[in-house]
């Protein structure tokens, strides 16, 4: 038995076959010598025809309209005479290899696309991205696995997932009926959700998109792991447990039958957390706050409910501009008021898309930038694309009929971002209005609040703002410093770090303050170790993961908002993390003694130490 330990980014065991998943190669680039131009030229000419020939067939076996459709509009562009001339023209200004020409190309047209304010046309980039990854591979000569393939269960093993990628884990929605992310037309991923038990990632973190999603869908998940693609072999039997971060490879006897108890228990919980749904979130003295959930895909709505949630916190819409590549203004509407509707009346707070950075686009993905965390994403993106931008505000006003929306831009820097956003939301109005589509006046503005210079003009922005949230995941990677994929800097994230805990302080003051409140959306609002601490330091609204909602609520209930405040004043005037950690331990050993707090974010956990 070999023992592999990693961040325990989804909590859950999981006991099954390791499937090896490999993901694309990056497009290569080198120098043609030009004696051997003529045949670099042919190999594109071949791919195409070879990759009209696929889409030939794949229409042929098209099993709806719209299906057939995508088909034809990407044969159309494969036999583009325009597109043959542009990578033909590219190719002789450099020699360079022919799939990065075609991936240049390819790159060229989807942002001139994505920027049109053309409707239609910023369509078409999904299918721009589609269609030169087909020729790329082909000339490749990838055959890229399908995951949609598996036919038995599987515990997943991969360098590193994209967020596009975890999400065809789960596909949604109308067209995934429709067969388009059954089987995507790219020949993609798509994995049927009950094919894939736990998923381990060499690369990853607790915070990332990856965790995030996997969290959402209930898969357990073990990253950071270094070496798992070249200790584990495909079909070797592994135990997983998301909760310490530990990863059996051909475990003993003993070990295994351990898991096996284990994983009957989780199959079978012994506490019915949910029993609290309908019970407010308040302190035994009575103070309240809201508990909502975060969700990444509009088919969540309809669950979390069952968690008690009392509205959605954080919808981040950027998951369907991932999930498909198009989303035209009735698409977003539809998945927006599906939401709302499902929310019946509860709040919906739907952030503007947070694009870019590791949620970068198909189309912009090989933008070549160095700090992609620190470049062209969220609002930053979204205001250097007004039209784009409207698109989707006008789509949220419009779904705002449906109950009560709120809008929310991420990634705010400055009070001009914050200005720009909502004089292009009055365009956005003024357009409905012309068109007589209704949408509600009493729509609240947040400000998420996940940069330090957003801390420290939070007095500024709050008189621009309706709410502000937290954003812990980021807000604590830029006030520390710290790239959280990085295995030898990752310990120092910590909620805990006396910086972090003062400008979370400073958010909550400047946004009382101002009369507005202070929620919070980030992953340490649903870590039950900093929840006696985040309620002491004043928090009015916490939004996590649904599933999480129960447990936190059973410490606030359980708990007097006067012990709260009493650790975070001790919090507040500690002079390291540690003692933080430390202060936190004792408070939760004092009043919540029968609580097991398993927490990276706060403590070290097993597989970090
Ligand atoms: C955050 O940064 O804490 C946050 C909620 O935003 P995201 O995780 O989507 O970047
Ligand atoms: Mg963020």
């Amino acid at each position: 038995m070999e023992i592999l330990s990693g961040i325990a980014a989804v909590p859950g065991i999981a006991i099954g076959k390791a499937f090896l998943y490999a993901e694309d190669l990056e497009t290569p680039r080198y120098i043609i010598p030009q004696e051997q131009s003529p045949e670099e030229m042919k190999r594109f000419i071949r791919a195409v025809e070879e990759v009209a020939a696929e889409l030939r067939t794949l229409r042929e076996k098209a099993k709806t309209r719209e299906q057939d459709g995508i088909f034809a509009a990407h044969l159309l562009m494969v036999e583009d005479q325009d597109f043959h001339y542009k990578v033909k023209a590219r190719f002789e200004t450099n020699y360079e290899n022919i799939e990065w020409v075609v991936s240049e190309v390819a790159r060229e047209l989807s942002r001139k696309l994505i920027e049109s304010p053309n409707e239609y046309l910023r369509e078409r980039t999904a299918d721009v991205v589609d269609v030169s990854r087909r020729i790329i591979r082909n000339l490749l000569g990838i055959k890229r696995f399908s995951l949609a393939d598996l036919q038995e269960e599987v515990i997943l093993v991969a360098r590193d997932l994209l967020p596009s990628e975890v999400l065809a884990i789960r596909p949604f929605g109308p067209r995934a009926q429709g067969n388009y992310y059954n089987s995507p037309p790219e020949g993609g991923v798509c994995i049927n959700k009950d094919k894939v038990q736990a998923v381990l990632l060499d690369a990853g973190s607790r915070t990332n998109h990856a965790a995030i999603l996997l969290r959402s869908f209930g898969i357990p998940g073990v990253f950071g792991l270094s070496s798992a693609t070249q200790e584990i072999t495909n079909g070797s039997l592994i135990i997983v447990d998301g909760g310490t971060g530990q990863v059996f490879i051909e475990p003993d006897n003993e070990t295994a039958r351990r898991y096996k108890e284990q994983l009957a228990k989780q199959e079978q919980p012994a506490v019915n957390l949910s029993a609290l749904k309908d019970f407010p979130a308040e302190t035994t003295d009575s103070r309240r706050v809201s508990l909502v959930a975060n969700i990444e895909l509009p088919e969540e709505a309809e669950e979390i409910a069952h968690y008690g949630a009392e509205g959605i916190g954080l919808y981040r819409s950027e998951f369907l501009f991932l999930q498909n590549g198009r989303n035209s203004e009735e698409e977003q509407l539809e998945a927006y008021s599906r939401v709302v509707k499902a929310m019946n009346g509860k709040p919906v707070t739907i952030r503007t898309v947070d694009l870019g950075g590791e949620k970068a686009l198909p189309a912009i993905a090989n933008e070549n930038e160095k700090n992609p965390l620190m470049g062209w994403r969220a609002i930053r993106f979204s205001l250097s694309l007004p039209d784009l931008f409207k698109t989707q505000l006008r789509a949220i006003l419009r779904a705002s009929i449906h109950g009560k929306v709120q809008i929310m831009f991420p990634m705010i820097s400055n009070i001009e971002e914050l200005e720009q956003a909502l004089c292009l939301l009055e365009e956005a109005r003024t357009e409905c209005r012309k068109k007589n589509q209704d949408f509600a006046d009493d729509i609240k503005i947040g400000t998420m609040i996940e940069i330090p210079s957003a801390v420290m003009t939070a007095d500024i922005l709050a008189k621009k703002s309706d709410f502000f949230s937290i954003g812990t995941n980021d807000l604590i990677q830029y006030t520390l410093a710290v790239d959280q994929e990085n295995e030898r800097v990752r310990h120092l994230a910590k909620g805990t770090q006396i910086a972090v805990l003062r400008l979370i302080k400073q958010t909550i003051d400047a946004a009382h303050a101002a009369g507005i409140h202070a929620a919070m959306c980030g992953e340490m609002a649903g870590d039950p170790a900093a929840a006696a601490l985040l309620l002491g330091l004043g928090l009015d609204e916490f939004s996590m993961n649904a599933s999480a909602i129960p447990q936190v609520k059973y410490i606030i209930r359980n708990v007097s908002i006067e012990s709260c405040k009493a650790l975070a004043e001790a919090a507040l005037t500690s002079t390291s993390h540690k003692q933080v950690q430390e202060l936190i331990r004792d408070w939760y050993n004092k009043y919540l003694p029968s609580l097991t707090l398993a927490s990276d974010m706060i403590f070290e956990t097993q597989a970090q130490t």
